[in-house]
């Protein structure tokens, strides 16, 4: 928007007739003090000054104006009696640009001044936008990089724990074994082969990140029940933690067409999620519904919970809940995959939740999902 300010009411009209017709937006002021309002208020590209007018005069609105943070980047064109009086502005204007006419006004003068301004304000202003949008790129590796420095410590840190523990074992299992000590042996035995399932857990997990990342994570679907695989996973989970009274309500016994495996790993998730951020329960129940063309799983804890404005950011990859973290191993990147695998199968993922309340990891899968052709 351009301001023009001058004292007399014809000019006043006559300048903003002639700028309005060429497409240019127009306020106006009739004394310097109007004018400093105005300024404070509105954000002006180019102000055009008179510079003989009672009270403040054109210079005094200006040096006022160089003060203006507002103002930094507004030119002025100067209207004047004579051009020798521009070399009477004492503090530097320095801001958007400063230019002067001489009176009577030549319209023609003046609009080509205004377009060469108005143009220099856009170029600078694009200008501005594009280093803003450099800054705003650079901030964004530097933290893509802190973040995956975490990543790399927190990754080696829960690999190296379940490794300890296999070595720890293996020892203890020689020394088992040169007294002849089978019952001891069998124990080690099988403790170590848990912490040897996690590891190839969290490998297996750190390695679909990197198909997710390469576009190489493939399905191999084919048709089977739901019903089925969801008996499977339930005997296995209940055996691992036999405390845990897993109650199962609804069924789904129609064949859809998904990634078994895949389908059973995202079932997992949920579940071995729910056991882990429910210290002190023993209660989980597993929600199945079938309807309106899909498939609905839900896996219902009654934990820790998560704080509404934090729901939306659990399937981001690496994220974890920042106040529970220490309490709980993770690396944040089982949501992630299981949110990629679903969405890769057409259906969802979600959360309800309530902190301390307990939360419900739920996905939905399309019913009516068919071989592609090939
Ligand atoms: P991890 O459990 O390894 O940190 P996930 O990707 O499985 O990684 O989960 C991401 C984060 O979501 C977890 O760190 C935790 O903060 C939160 N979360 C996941 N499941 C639950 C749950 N059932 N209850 C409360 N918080 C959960």
């Amino acid at each position: 928007m351009i301001l023009i300010v001058d004292d007399t009411p014809e000019n006043l009209i006559s300048l903003k007739k002639v700028l309005e017709r060429h497409n240019f937006e127009v306020d106006t002021a009739s004394s310097g003090e109007e004018a400093l309002k105005k300024v404070l208020k509105n954000e002006y590209v180019l102000i055009i000054l008179d510079v003989q007018m009672p009270g403040m005069d054109g210079f005094e609105v200006a040096e006022a104006i160089s003060g203006y943070s507002k103002a930094k980047e507004t030119a002025i064109i100067f209207l004047s009696a004579a051009n020798t009086e521009l070399k009477f502005i004492t503090k530097g204007y320095s801001s958007g640009g400063l230019d002067y006419i001489t009176k009577p006004v030549d319209m023609g003068v003046l609009l080509l001044k205004v377009k060469t301004f108005y143009r220099i304000y856009e170029q600078s202003r694009k200008l501005i936008e594009i280093q803003k949008a450099l800054l705003d790129e650079i901030e964004f590796r530097k933290m893509a990089e802190r973040k995956k420095d975490e990543f790399i410590s927190i990754a080696s840190h829960e690999l190296k724990t379940p490794l300890t523990s296999v070595k720890g074992y293996v020892q203890l299992l020689g020394r088992s074994v040169d007294k002849g000590d089978i019952p001891t042996v069998k124990k080690h035995l099988a403790k170590a082969q848990v912490q040897l399932e996690k590891l190839n857990e969290l490998i297996a997990d750190l390695l679909d990140i990197s198909k997710i990342e390469s576009g190489k994570l493939k399905f191999n679907k084919k048709y089977f029940v739901l019903d089925a695989l969801l008996d499977g996973v339930l005997e296995v989970i209940h055996q691992a933690n036999p405390t845990f009274n897993i109650i199962r309500k609804g069924n789904a016994p129609q064949e859809i067409y998904a990634d078994e495996m895949r389908i059973e790993q995202v079932i997992v998730n949920f579940l071995t999620n729910a056991i882990k951020y429910s210290p002190g329960t023993n209660e989980i129940e597993v929600n199945v519904k079938v309807g309106e063309g899909q498939l609905y799983l839900g896996v219902r804890d009654f934990g820790i919970g998560i704080a509404p404005e934090l729901q939306k950011n659990v399937f981001e990859k690496f994220y974890r809940v920042e106040e529970t973290a220490i309490h709980f191993q993770g690396l944040g990147i089982g949501l992630y995959i299981s949110a990629e695998i679903i969405n890769r199968h057409g259906g969802e993922v979600g959360v309800k939740s309530k902190p301390g309340e307990g939360s419900e990891f739920y996905f939905t899968l399309p019913l009516n999902a068919v071989p592609e052709a090939d």
